[in-house]
Protein backbone atom coordinates (compact mmCIF):
# COMPACT_ATOMS: atom_id res chain seq x y z
CA UNK A 1 0.00 0.00 0.00
CA UNK A 2 1.35 3.63 -0.88
CA UNK A 3 0.73 6.18 1.85
CA UNK A 4 -2.77 7.70 2.90
CA UNK A 5 -3.61 11.02 1.12
CA UNK A 6 -5.14 13.84 2.79
CA UNK A 7 -7.49 15.73 2.22
CA UNK A 8 -5.11 18.21 -0.21
CA UNK A 9 -4.11 14.73 -2.05
CA UNK A 10 -1.25 14.77 -0.37
CA UNK A 11 0.71 11.17 -0.04
CA UNK A 12 1.77 11.05 3.45
CA UNK A 13 4.65 8.27 3.54
CA UNK A 14 6.90 9.86 6.27
CA UNK A 15 7.57 9.67 9.93
CA UNK A 16 9.13 12.01 11.41
CA UNK A 17 10.33 10.34 15.35
CA UNK A 18 11.67 12.02 18.08
CA UNK A 19 13.12 10.20 20.23
CA UNK A 20 14.37 11.84 22.94
CA UNK A 21 14.29 15.38 24.19
CA UNK A 22 18.05 15.48 25.46
CA UNK A 23 20.44 17.16 23.95
CA UNK A 24 24.57 17.28 24.60
CA UNK A 25 24.49 20.60 23.13
CA UNK A 26 22.86 24.04 24.07
CA UNK A 27 23.15 25.37 20.34
CA UNK A 28 21.78 29.22 21.14
CA UNK A 29 18.87 29.87 18.67
CA UNK A 30 17.26 25.97 20.01
CA UNK A 31 17.58 26.29 23.78
CA UNK A 32 18.68 28.58 26.54
CA UNK A 33 21.85 28.13 28.59
CA UNK A 34 20.07 25.85 31.19
CA UNK A 35 18.50 23.87 28.94
CA UNK A 36 14.89 22.84 28.47
CA UNK A 37 12.72 21.33 31.17
CA UNK A 38 13.02 17.89 30.13
CA UNK A 39 10.17 14.96 30.24
CA UNK A 40 10.57 12.47 32.92
CA UNK A 41 12.16 8.56 31.65
CA UNK A 42 8.61 7.31 31.95
CA UNK A 43 6.79 10.12 29.88
CA UNK A 44 9.03 8.86 26.97
CA UNK A 45 8.16 6.39 24.43
CA UNK A 46 9.74 3.09 25.18
CA UNK A 47 11.46 1.53 21.98
CA UNK A 48 8.68 -1.28 22.14
CA UNK A 49 5.92 1.39 21.81
CA UNK A 50 8.13 3.56 18.75
CA UNK A 51 8.65 -0.14 17.30
CA UNK A 52 4.90 -0.61 17.09
CA UNK A 53 3.52 2.84 15.88
CA UNK A 54 6.25 2.24 12.79
CA UNK A 55 5.01 -1.07 12.05
CA UNK A 56 0.79 -0.08 12.10
CA UNK A 57 2.37 2.90 10.31
CA UNK A 58 3.97 0.88 7.12
CA UNK A 59 1.24 -0.79 7.33
CA UNK A 60 -0.60 2.88 6.12
CA UNK A 61 2.17 3.24 3.13
CA UNK A 62 4.81 5.13 5.40
CA UNK A 63 7.62 3.85 3.50
CA UNK A 64 10.29 6.58 5.55
CA UNK A 65 11.54 7.44 8.56
CA UNK A 66 13.78 9.94 10.22
CA UNK A 67 14.92 9.43 13.65
CA UNK A 68 15.53 12.85 15.43
CA UNK A 69 15.56 14.58 18.93
CA UNK A 70 16.92 16.75 21.17
CA UNK A 71 19.73 14.37 20.21
CA UNK A 72 18.81 11.07 18.81
CA UNK A 73 22.72 9.66 19.66
CA UNK A 74 22.04 10.24 22.96
CA UNK A 75 19.66 7.63 23.69
CA UNK A 76 20.74 4.40 25.12
CA UNK A 77 21.03 1.85 22.50
CA UNK A 78 19.73 3.66 19.41
CA UNK A 79 20.84 1.31 16.85
CA UNK A 80 18.70 -1.20 18.70
CA UNK A 81 16.10 0.73 17.23
CA UNK A 82 16.98 1.48 13.99
CA UNK A 83 16.92 -2.28 13.31
CA UNK A 84 14.06 -3.04 14.67
CA UNK A 85 12.56 -0.13 12.17
CA UNK A 86 14.86 -1.82 9.16
CA UNK A 87 13.69 -4.79 9.85
CA UNK A 88 10.12 -3.83 9.40
CA UNK A 89 9.53 -4.76 5.45
CA UNK A 90 7.91 -1.67 4.60
CA UNK A 91 9.97 1.28 5.49
CA UNK A 92 12.39 1.51 2.63
CA UNK A 93 14.45 4.86 3.96
CA UNK A 94 15.45 5.12 7.15
CA UNK A 95 17.52 8.42 8.03
CA UNK A 96 19.13 10.37 11.12
CA UNK A 97 19.20 13.87 12.08
CA UNK A 98 22.22 14.20 14.42
CA UNK A 99 24.65 17.60 15.64
CA UNK A 100 26.96 14.99 15.03
CA UNK A 101 28.97 14.58 18.49
CA UNK A 102 28.80 11.17 18.71
CA UNK A 103 28.77 10.12 14.38
CA UNK A 104 32.27 9.24 15.08
CA UNK A 105 31.39 6.60 17.55
CA UNK A 106 28.07 5.18 15.95
CA UNK A 107 28.48 6.03 12.60
CA UNK A 108 29.49 2.23 11.77
CA UNK A 109 27.08 1.09 13.96
CA UNK A 110 24.44 2.68 12.74
CA UNK A 111 24.96 1.88 9.10
CA UNK A 112 25.41 -1.78 10.20
CA UNK A 113 21.69 -1.66 11.87
CA UNK A 114 20.37 -0.21 8.52
CA UNK A 115 20.40 3.38 8.22
CA UNK A 116 20.87 5.20 4.96
CA UNK A 117 21.72 7.98 5.69
CA UNK A 118 22.41 11.35 8.22
CA UNK A 119 22.19 14.76 8.15
CA UNK A 120 24.58 16.99 10.83
CA UNK A 121 23.45 20.47 11.64
CA UNK A 122 26.40 22.76 11.44
CA UNK A 123 26.48 25.91 11.78
CA UNK A 124 29.70 27.57 11.92
CA UNK A 125 33.09 25.74 10.51
CA UNK A 126 35.30 28.24 13.03
CA UNK A 127 36.08 26.27 16.13
CA UNK A 128 35.61 29.37 18.54
CA UNK A 129 32.55 30.50 16.88
CA UNK A 130 31.22 26.79 16.97
CA UNK A 131 32.19 26.25 20.28
CA UNK A 132 30.19 29.47 20.92
CA UNK A 133 26.86 28.71 18.78
CA UNK A 134 26.87 25.33 20.50
CA UNK A 135 27.71 27.19 24.04
CA UNK A 136 30.71 24.44 24.19
CA UNK A 137 30.65 21.66 21.07
CA UNK A 138 34.25 20.90 19.37
CA UNK A 139 33.50 21.12 15.98
CA UNK A 140 36.59 19.02 15.33
CA UNK A 141 35.32 15.87 16.81
CA UNK A 142 31.94 16.82 14.49
CA UNK A 143 33.93 17.07 11.54
CA UNK A 144 35.43 13.64 11.83
CA UNK A 145 32.11 12.02 13.10
CA UNK A 146 31.22 13.24 9.49
CA UNK A 147 33.76 11.72 7.69
CA UNK A 148 33.44 8.82 9.51
CA UNK A 149 29.59 8.48 8.55
CA UNK A 150 30.45 8.98 4.82
CA UNK A 151 33.08 6.45 5.11
CA UNK A 152 30.75 4.00 6.37
CA UNK A 153 28.32 4.57 3.54
CA UNK A 154 25.53 6.90 5.74
CA UNK A 155 25.34 9.08 2.06
CA UNK A 156 24.66 11.32 1.12
CA UNK A 157 25.54 12.88 4.12
CA UNK A 158 24.05 16.33 4.54
CA UNK A 159 25.37 18.96 6.56
CA UNK A 160 22.67 21.23 7.47
CA UNK A 161 23.45 25.56 8.27
CA UNK A 162 21.66 27.87 10.25
CA UNK A 163 22.64 30.97 8.58
CA UNK A 164 21.57 33.70 10.80
CA UNK A 165 22.47 37.37 10.26
CA UNK A 166 25.08 38.62 12.31
CA UNK A 167 25.97 35.43 13.55
CA UNK A 168 27.35 32.83 10.99
CA UNK A 169 26.09 34.72 7.90
CA UNK A 170 29.68 36.03 6.70
CA UNK A 171 30.32 31.92 6.61
CA UNK A 172 28.12 31.06 4.14
CA UNK A 173 30.30 31.08 0.96
CA UNK A 174 32.27 29.23 3.07
CA UNK A 175 29.99 26.47 3.42
CA UNK A 176 28.94 26.44 -0.25
CA UNK A 177 32.45 26.25 -1.28
CA UNK A 178 33.06 22.84 0.65
CA UNK A 179 31.00 21.31 -2.16
CA UNK A 180 33.48 21.88 -4.77
CA UNK A 181 35.53 19.46 -3.59
CA UNK A 182 33.40 16.95 -1.55
CA UNK A 183 30.19 15.10 -2.56
CA UNK A 184 28.40 16.19 0.48
CA UNK A 185 25.07 17.37 0.41
CA UNK A 186 25.15 21.59 1.84
CA UNK A 187 21.54 22.28 2.87
CA UNK A 188 20.87 26.61 4.26
CA UNK A 189 17.95 26.01 6.29
CA UNK A 190 15.87 29.01 6.84
CA UNK A 191 16.17 30.43 10.61
CA UNK A 192 12.58 29.95 12.21
CA UNK A 193 10.98 31.95 14.80
CA UNK A 194 10.75 29.60 17.40
CA UNK A 195 10.79 30.80 20.91
CA UNK A 196 14.25 29.65 22.54
CA UNK A 197 15.15 32.04 25.42
CA UNK A 198 14.52 35.10 23.40
CA UNK A 199 17.39 34.76 20.81
CA UNK A 200 14.88 34.68 17.69
CA UNK A 201 14.04 38.51 16.59
CA UNK A 202 13.25 38.88 12.49
CA UNK A 203 16.18 41.19 12.21
CA UNK A 204 18.06 37.75 12.67
CA UNK A 205 16.33 36.24 9.63
CA UNK A 206 17.67 35.61 6.33
CA UNK A 207 15.66 34.62 3.69
CA UNK A 208 16.46 31.72 1.46
CA UNK A 209 16.75 33.99 -1.81
CA UNK A 210 19.05 36.35 0.22
CA UNK A 211 21.24 33.22 1.22
CA UNK A 212 21.17 31.93 -2.40
CA UNK A 213 22.59 35.66 -4.23
CA UNK A 214 25.42 35.24 -1.83
CA UNK A 215 25.81 31.93 -3.00
CA UNK A 216 25.82 32.76 -6.63
CA UNK A 217 28.81 35.42 -5.96
CA UNK A 218 31.17 32.37 -6.13
CA UNK A 219 29.51 31.13 -9.42
CA UNK A 220 26.43 30.36 -10.85
CA UNK A 221 24.28 28.01 -9.34
CA UNK A 222 22.67 25.28 -12.00
CA UNK A 223 19.62 23.56 -10.88
CA UNK A 224 20.24 19.75 -10.29
CA UNK A 225 17.38 16.84 -9.61
CA UNK A 226 18.21 14.89 -6.43
CA UNK A 227 16.20 11.84 -6.09
CA UNK A 228 13.53 11.93 -3.46
CA UNK A 229 15.15 15.62 -2.52
CA UNK A 230 11.91 16.44 0.19
CA UNK A 231 11.21 19.77 0.37
CA UNK A 232 14.81 21.00 -0.57
CA UNK A 233 15.63 22.74 -3.91
CA UNK A 234 18.95 21.59 -5.11
CA UNK A 235 21.57 23.42 -7.23
CA UNK A 236 25.31 22.94 -8.45
CA UNK A 237 28.40 25.37 -8.65
CA UNK A 238 30.41 24.81 -11.38
CA UNK A 239 32.41 21.68 -11.53
CA UNK A 240 31.02 20.84 -7.59
CA UNK A 241 31.03 17.24 -6.45
CA UNK A 242 28.51 18.26 -4.17
CA UNK A 243 25.96 19.82 -4.25
CA UNK A 244 23.66 23.08 -2.54
CA UNK A 245 20.26 22.60 -1.02
CA UNK A 246 18.01 25.63 -0.10
CA UNK A 247 15.02 24.78 2.47
CA UNK A 248 12.84 27.86 3.13
CA UNK A 249 10.00 26.51 5.24
CA UNK A 250 8.84 30.66 5.62
CA UNK A 251 9.59 32.26 2.41
CA UNK A 252 8.90 29.58 0.07
CA UNK A 253 6.99 27.13 1.89
CA UNK A 254 6.69 23.70 0.37
CA UNK A 255 3.18 22.50 1.94
CA UNK A 256 1.93 21.57 -1.21
CA UNK A 257 3.91 18.65 -1.14
CA UNK A 258 4.43 17.61 2.33
CA UNK A 259 4.19 14.21 3.05
CA UNK A 260 5.21 14.15 6.57
CA UNK A 261 3.52 13.17 10.22
CA UNK A 262 5.52 13.96 13.31
CA UNK A 263 6.18 11.96 16.32
CA UNK A 264 7.53 13.75 19.66
CA UNK A 265 9.22 11.85 22.15
CA UNK A 266 6.02 11.58 24.00
CA UNK A 267 4.00 9.88 22.25
CA UNK A 268 1.91 13.13 20.23
CA UNK A 269 1.63 13.41 16.75
CA UNK A 270 1.82 16.55 14.87
CA UNK A 271 0.01 16.43 11.76
CA UNK A 272 2.20 19.92 11.05
CA UNK A 273 5.52 21.23 12.62
CA UNK A 274 3.57 24.82 13.15
CA UNK A 275 0.40 23.55 14.42
CA UNK A 276 -1.04 23.67 17.53
CA UNK A 277 -2.79 20.65 17.45
CA UNK A 278 -1.68 17.39 18.50
CA UNK A 279 -3.07 13.66 19.07
CA UNK A 280 -1.65 11.65 21.61
CA UNK A 281 -0.86 8.19 21.06
CA UNK A 282 0.32 7.56 24.63
CA UNK A 283 -2.68 6.57 26.44
CA UNK A 284 -4.04 4.53 23.80
CA UNK A 285 -0.46 2.61 23.62
CA UNK A 286 -0.30 2.38 27.47
CA UNK A 287 -4.18 1.55 27.58
CA UNK A 288 -4.03 -1.50 25.69
CA UNK A 289 -6.01 -0.08 22.68
CA UNK A 290 -5.98 -2.32 19.34
CA UNK A 291 -4.17 -1.99 16.45
CA UNK A 292 -7.59 -0.66 14.79
CA UNK A 293 -7.43 2.32 17.75
CA UNK A 294 -4.05 2.78 16.76
CA UNK A 295 -5.10 3.02 13.08
CA UNK A 296 -7.87 5.33 13.54
CA UNK A 297 -5.66 8.09 15.38
CA UNK A 298 -3.21 7.73 12.80
CA UNK A 299 -6.05 8.33 10.22
CA UNK A 300 -7.07 11.25 12.47
CA UNK A 301 -3.52 13.04 11.94
CA UNK A 302 -3.49 12.91 8.56
CA UNK A 303 -7.24 13.94 8.60
CA UNK A 304 -6.80 17.22 10.34
CA UNK A 305 -3.72 18.34 8.63
CA UNK A 306 -4.11 21.78 7.64
CA UNK A 307 -3.18 22.58 3.78
CA UNK A 308 -0.82 25.22 4.34
CA UNK A 309 0.90 26.91 6.92
CA UNK A 310 0.64 30.49 7.69
CA UNK A 311 3.67 31.69 9.65
CA UNK A 312 6.08 34.29 8.55
CA UNK A 313 9.11 35.60 9.70
CA UNK A 314 6.94 38.18 12.09
CA UNK A 315 5.01 35.37 13.89
CA UNK A 316 5.07 34.77 17.32
CA UNK A 317 5.63 31.10 17.54
CA UNK A 318 6.32 31.13 21.65
CA UNK A 319 3.49 28.13 22.24
CA UNK A 320 5.37 25.71 19.92
CA UNK A 321 8.82 26.12 22.55
CA UNK A 322 11.86 24.93 20.98
CA UNK A 323 12.71 22.71 17.99
CA UNK A 324 14.27 19.94 20.38
CA UNK A 325 11.01 19.26 21.52
CA UNK A 326 9.23 18.76 18.57
CA UNK A 327 12.04 17.23 16.70
CA UNK A 328 13.19 19.20 13.96
N1 LIG B 1 20.04 17.61 17.73
C1 LIG B 1 19.87 17.25 16.36
C2 LIG B 1 20.49 18.28 15.44
O1 LIG B 1 20.83 19.37 15.92
O2 LIG B 1 20.59 17.98 14.26
C3 LIG B 1 18.45 16.99 15.96
C4 LIG B 1 17.39 17.89 16.52
S1 LIG B 1 17.50 19.60 16.03
C5 LIG B 1 16.14 20.31 16.89
C6 LIG B 1 16.99 19.45 14.33
C7 LIG B 1 17.26 20.64 13.48
O3 LIG B 1 16.46 21.73 13.90
C8 LIG B 1 18.69 21.12 13.50
O4 LIG B 1 19.19 21.11 12.17
C9 LIG B 1 18.58 22.52 14.02
O5 LIG B 1 19.55 23.34 13.45
C10 LIG B 1 17.18 22.89 13.61
N2 LIG B 1 16.62 24.03 14.33
C11 LIG B 1 16.53 24.24 15.65
N3 LIG B 1 15.95 25.43 15.92
C12 LIG B 1 15.67 26.00 14.72
C13 LIG B 1 15.08 27.22 14.31
N4 LIG B 1 14.66 28.13 15.19
N5 LIG B 1 14.96 27.46 12.98
C14 LIG B 1 15.38 26.55 12.07
N6 LIG B 1 15.92 25.36 12.39
C15 LIG B 1 16.09 25.10 13.70
FE1 LIG C 1 20.63 20.19 20.52
FE2 LIG C 1 20.06 20.05 17.92
FE3 LIG C 1 18.95 21.95 19.49
FE4 LIG C 1 21.52 22.12 18.93
S1 LIG C 1 19.85 22.22 17.44
S2 LIG C 1 20.60 22.35 20.99
S3 LIG C 1 22.12 20.04 18.84
S4 LIG C 1 18.62 19.78 19.64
Amino acid sequence: MTGLKDKFERIIDYLRISITDRCSLRCIYCMPPEGLSLFEHKEILTYEEIIKIVRIASELGVRKVRITGGEPLVRKDVTLLTASIKKNQGIEDLSITTNGVLLERYAEELARSGVDRVNVSLDSLRPERYREITRGGDINVVLRGIEVARKAGLTPVKINMIPIRGLNDDEIKDFAGITLNSDYHVRFIEFMPFGTGGFWNSGKYIPCDEIKSIVETIGPLTPVRVRKNGPSKYFRLKNAQGVIGFISAITHHFCEDCNRLRLTSDGKLKPCLFSETEIDLKPALRGGASDDEIVRLLKLAIEVKPERHNINEKSDLNFLQSMSRIGG
